[in-house]
This record gives C-alpha cells, structure tokens and sequence, in this order.
C-alpha cells in the first residue's frame, strides 16, 4: 500500500496474483521474461547472473 498509488491498489492485488501464476511461479519463476525484473532482488539468484 506504500508503493502502489491508491487507484491502482485493487487492481494491483489481481495484478500480483496473476504476475505469481504465470511468470513468478514458486518452483520455477520466469525471470527472463518478467516485466518487473528490475526491480526484483531476487531475480540474480534465479538467473545465476
Ligand atoms: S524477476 Fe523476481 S518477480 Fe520476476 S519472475 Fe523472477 S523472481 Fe519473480
């Protein structure tokens, strides 16, 4: 709620829950297709780089 401005913070939540079925799934994310990848900290531990 900090981050998203108050407009979007409904459809952000269905956004979110979207983004982690198909791209950042639990076993195997898919960060070199991921639109929000800069901004991840994780993505270096995924993509080995
Ligand atoms: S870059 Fe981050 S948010 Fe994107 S798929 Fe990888 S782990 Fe998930």
């Amino acid at each position: 709620m900090r981050i998203v401005p108050g407009p979007y913070q409904t459809r952000a939540h269905h956004w979110l829950i979207l983004h982690g079925r198909y791209v950042c799934v639990a076993r195997k994310p898919r960060c070199e297709v991921c639109k929000i990848a800069d901004l991840c900290p994780s993505r270096e531990l995924f993509l080995g780089a």
